[in-house]
């Protein structure tokens, strides 16, 4: 039986557009990653785990929530996970999950209290900050070193100045981020040489326990013999938007959408806004119940392809806010059926690097924009799937 066929089992006939969030996948992929990288990894969950939901993605890849057991032992047990906001993390906390958090993004003075309540680590790295830090108790917080993405964090010719604050409220762990560790090696090991730079600089004010860690997914996926340090941050290849030619990692994110009307066009006639794609000889045409309000983006007008049947079906016209056409003329279609527009249907695939580049943004912008409107739906599509019974 093909995959479209359990998934007409699964999901109710009045579901239009959904999005499948598959936590095998992403059990799957942290596995791989965790091996690539030699150390236990921090899930980032960000933009609510790049739009595919952060609590249920922390919950698949087996992070502690009050009440549950989690399904992934050590030493393959995420070591926490890393937030951009603490928005982000009292939705966490809200929901029951007990694991420790990161805050990467820097916080403002006036949020350290908040931190403080939910139980966060913030990236510190202003001397007020740090010092303000200390007085409301020094719990663990992280030192964002700045190696070149000039975005966040202390230069690492500049450090010096915080070692007297470091001896009195000891970092739990010191980071850099990676601005093209996924196309460039050389600027990585300029980064790398600038982080021991500033590693060496701090000597003893860093402590000895410190939990070091750099590596973003592309940096895991740079090097063959793990990643530096004792931790690394992936976000894009967890998802499986990224270095699926490298390693083996699997699609996540499935977005679906019905066929909700079916009409053969004549030769010249137009299809959708502004009369951008016009038929040659007599076609057939679905309409899917998807359009940019789902996150499937205008730019892919007259040039993306959805999978039906496991078969690539070539936009035809305009996406709209709602609706989106294709040609099916080489498909046996039917009102009902089920349109893959990113991910796996059967043994064919939209990754969300491909679908990315026909609508000209990068996978991680696919990937968030998803979060619009379409529901998500998590699951295991592995074959032990309650699912898939
Ligand atoms: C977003 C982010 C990551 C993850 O980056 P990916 O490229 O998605 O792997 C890691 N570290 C920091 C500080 C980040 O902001």
């Amino acid at each position: 039986m093909s995959d479209g066929h359990h998934r007409a089992a699964i999901y109710p006939r009045h579901h239009r557009a959904w999005l499948e969030v598959d936590g095998a996948a992403l059990r799957h992929n942290a596995r791989v990653l965790r091996a690539r990288a030699g150390v236990p990894l921090v899930p980032m969950v960000k933009a609510d785990a790049y739009g595919l939901g952060a609590v249920a993605v922390c919950r698949a890849l087996g992070l502690p929530f009050e009440g549950a057991t989690p399904q992934v032992a050590a030493p393959d047990a995420p070591w926490g996970v890393g937030v951009a906001s603490l928005d982000e993390a009292a939705e966490l906390r809200e929901s029951g999950c007990t694991a420790r958090i990161l805050c990467v993004t820097p916080l403002l003075a006036t949020e350290l209290t908040r931190a403080r309540a939910l139980d966060v680590r913030p990236a510190l790295h202003r001397l007020d900050d740090i010092t303000a830090w200390r007085r409301l108790g020094g719990a663990p917080w992280h030192l964002a070193i700045d190696t070149g993405m000039a975005r966040a964090g202390v230069r690492w010719d500049a450090v010096a100045p915080l070692a007297g604050a470091l001896l009195a409220v000891p970092p739990e762990g010191v980071f850099t981020h990676f601005h093209s560790a996924d196309d460039d090696l050389a600027s990585r090991d300029a980064q790398d040489a600038r982080f021991e730079q500033a590693l060496a600089t701090l000597g003893d004010a860093v402590p000895a326990d410190a939990l070091l860690h750099r590596d973003n997914s592309g940096g895991i996926v740079s090097r063959t013999t793990g990643s530096p340090g004792h931790l690394a941050r992936p976000g894009i290849a967890l998802y499986g938007g990224m270095f699926d030619d490298v390693l083996d990692l699997a699609p996540v994110a499935h977005l679906r959408a019905r066929v909700v009307d079916l009409r053969e066009v004549h030769d010249g006639e137009s299809v959708s806004y502004n009369a951008t794609w016009r038929a040659q000889g007599t076609r057939c045409i679905a309409t899917l119940a998807s359009g940019y309000a789902d996150g499937y983006r205008r730019h892919l007008s007259n040039r993306g392809e959805v999978l039906i049947h496991g078969h690539r079906c070539p936009v035809a016209g305009r996406v709209t806010m709602d609706m989106t056409m294709v040609d099916v003329t080489d498909v046996a279609c039917a009102v009902g059926d089920i349109a893959t527009l990113l991910g796996r249907d059967g043994d064919a695939c939209l990754t969300a690097g491909m679908v990315g580049a026909r609508a000209d943004v990068s996978p991680y912008e696919l990937l968030v924009g998803l979060a619009l409107r379409v529901p998500r739906f998590h699951l295991d599509l592995a074959p032990a799937s309650p699912f898939s019974a």
